[in-house]
């Protein structure tokens, strides 16, 4: 009898979680062949890109190689990329391979979501990978560069203002690192600090509206206080090279609009002819199956799990906790065990807004701002890379936070 196989898309949190998981679960089982397939050799610390972007740290801070999470385990790693899936007949397609499988996890996660605003999806930049950090990272230093030799003090002007559209989280912790290095440009490149403008707008009446509003107003001051303008209420409607139009009417000349407006299932949800929520996401039921084939699952960014008829939102808590439970429950299939319902428990979130500021709200902890948020931050990194790689991953961690300067 060939072993069985079980095959998770996409090695983000979610993924890396459902790989551990089921190697746990079924290491002894050596009828059991687990592959993980990502078109990365390594895991992405989605969540830091902001630090990469804004030259805190350098890019190989947010990459964590697969082999080295999975080098204990039952888990085989292909580094490919999947452009088909037949579900139906159990495969999943490359350009030069075929996958098969008796159990799928999909966890192939999320993409920037552009809302049909004219002009975004060309012009703005997105913060949702390691290379779009790098390019905004290069961008950043090129206005830098540009502005110091330009005479035209319009040209000047747009050249140094940077816009962030979209006050989530994505946005602030973007804004915090521009906040801190624009101000070491400026004298690396003989600047006066005050041509430097940024700004964050937001369509809605206050930004990130997940957060408690004391921890949002905190932000918001935090913000102003470093001279940063925040406009609220005030959706971004057009985008052009070298301007950001609004609903208000206003217009900021600039050439730099990095976009965190909000994210929705990667595009290759909507090819497998899998019934669709909102953004695109895949619907899953409480085991996390999709409706159509019980043998597959999805899991974090790219699902709809309702619970109570709310959306579960795209977390990184979320991924780990769907990624867990996933396989958990292949694994039950295999062993002839109880499938047990996805029951989430959201702990919190944290927020930093540069490297000495953050917010945090925490399940049974009273709100934080400010370096206690931040060093929670930290801790909670730290907890996540000793989970998946142990001392070696944290040891990185502290070389590239604290002691090597990007
Ligand atoms: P988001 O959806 O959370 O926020 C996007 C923001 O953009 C919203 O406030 C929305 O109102 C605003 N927006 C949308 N259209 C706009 C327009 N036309 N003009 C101006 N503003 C507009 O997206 P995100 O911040 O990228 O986060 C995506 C997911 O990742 C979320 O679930 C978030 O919680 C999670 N995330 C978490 C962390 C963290 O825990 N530290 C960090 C980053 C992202």
């Amino acid at each position: 009898m060939s072993a069985k196989q079980v095959v998770i898309l996409g090695a983000g949190y979610g993924g890396l979680e459902a790989a551990k998981t089921l190697h746990r679960l079924l290491k002894k089982r050596s009828d059991v062949e687990i592959t993980l397939i990502d078109q990365n050799p390594y895991h992405t610390l989605l969540t830091e890109l902001h630090q990469v972007a804004g030259h805190r740290i350098e890019p190989k801070g947010v990459k964590v190689s697969i082999e080295h999470v999975l080098q204990y385990t039952k888990v085989k790693f292909v580094h490919d990329k999947i452009q088909k899936a037949d579900l139906k007949n159990k495969k999943l397609i490359s350009a030069n391979h075929e996958y098969s499988f008796d159990y799928l996890i999909l966890a192939a996660g999320s993409q920037p979501a552009y809302f049909g605003i004219p002009g975004m999806k060309e012009h703005a930049f997105t913060l949702w990978s390691l290379e779009d950090a790098q390019k905004i990272h290069d961008h950043i230093v090129h206005m830098f560069q540009l502005a110091s030799k330009e005479q035209s003090p319009d040209k000047r002007k747009e050249m140094l203002t940077f816009v962030v559209g979209g006050g989530g989280f994505t946005g602030v912790e973007m804004m915090g690192e521009l906040m801190e290095w624009t101000a070491t440009l400026c004298r690396e490149y003989n600047i006066p600090k005050e041509e430097v403008r940024l700004a964050v707008v937001e369509a809605l009446p206050t930004i990130c509206p997940i957060l408690d509003e004391k921890l949002s107003k905190k932000v918001v001051n935090f913000f102003e206080k470093h001279g940063v303008e925040v406009y609220t209420n005030t959706p971004i409607t057009e985008v052009h090279p070298e301007k950001v139009c609004m609903k208000t009417g206003d217009v900021i000349p600039t050439r730099t609009l990095i976009w965190t407006g909000g994210v929705e299932a990667n595009e290759f949800a909507k090819e497998l002819g899998l019934t669709l929520g909102k953004r695109n996401r895949i619907v899953v039921n409480e085991y996390l199956q999709t409706v159509e084939y019980p043998y597959v699952y999805a899991i974090g960014d790219i699902m709809e799990f309702k619970e109570n008829g709310d959306v579960l939102p795209a977390l990184v808590e979320s991924a780990l906790q769907s990624g867990k439970c996933a396989a958990q429950n292949i694994a039950a299939e295999i062993l002839g065990t109880q499938k047990q319902k996805f029951k989430p428990e959201l702990h919190g979130v944290m927020v930093s807004v540069g490297s000495f500021f953050a917010v945090a709200q925490i399940k049974g902890l009273p709100l934080l701002v400010g370096i206690w948020a931040t060093i929670m931050k930290h801790l909670v990194n730290m907890h996540y890379l000793f989970g998946i790689g142990g001392f070696e991953l944290i040891w990185d961690y502290i070389y590239d936070q604290f002691l090597y300067k990007a």
